[in-house]
């Protein structure tokens, strides 16, 4: 089970929900990415637990290219200056 929250671009208004940091659903480990297509981040699944090849692809735009999000400097990819930040208001989801 993991929480996902909203998270806050504080430069401009991109938000996006959810773990943002390496997490785990019940389908397999999950890691925020960047997609190369639009730049949004989101949360994708590293590996399945049962072995099974995942096609993955951004809702958004339907890329499969992506980048790993350094979740550490947590840079907004949406504008240049941006740190996105846990927004305290906003939606809490529990995935699995
Ligand atoms: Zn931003
Ligand atoms: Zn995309």
């Amino acid at each position: 089970m993991a929480k996902w929250v909203t998270h806050k671009c504080n430069s401009c208004d991109y938000s996006f929900v959810g773990s943002g940091k390496p997490d785990a659903l019940m389908m397999g480990p999950t890691i925020p990415v960047v997609c190369s297509g639009c730049n949004i981040i989101y949360d994708r699944i590293t590996q399945s637990y049962t072995g099974a090849d995942l096609d993955m692809f951004c809702e958004d735009c339907e890329s499969k290219e992506f980048t790993s999000w350094d979740y550490k400097s947590k840079k907004c990819p949406q504008c240049k200056d941006g740190i996105i930040g846990e927004s305290g208001e906003g939606m809490v989801i529990l995935a699995d």
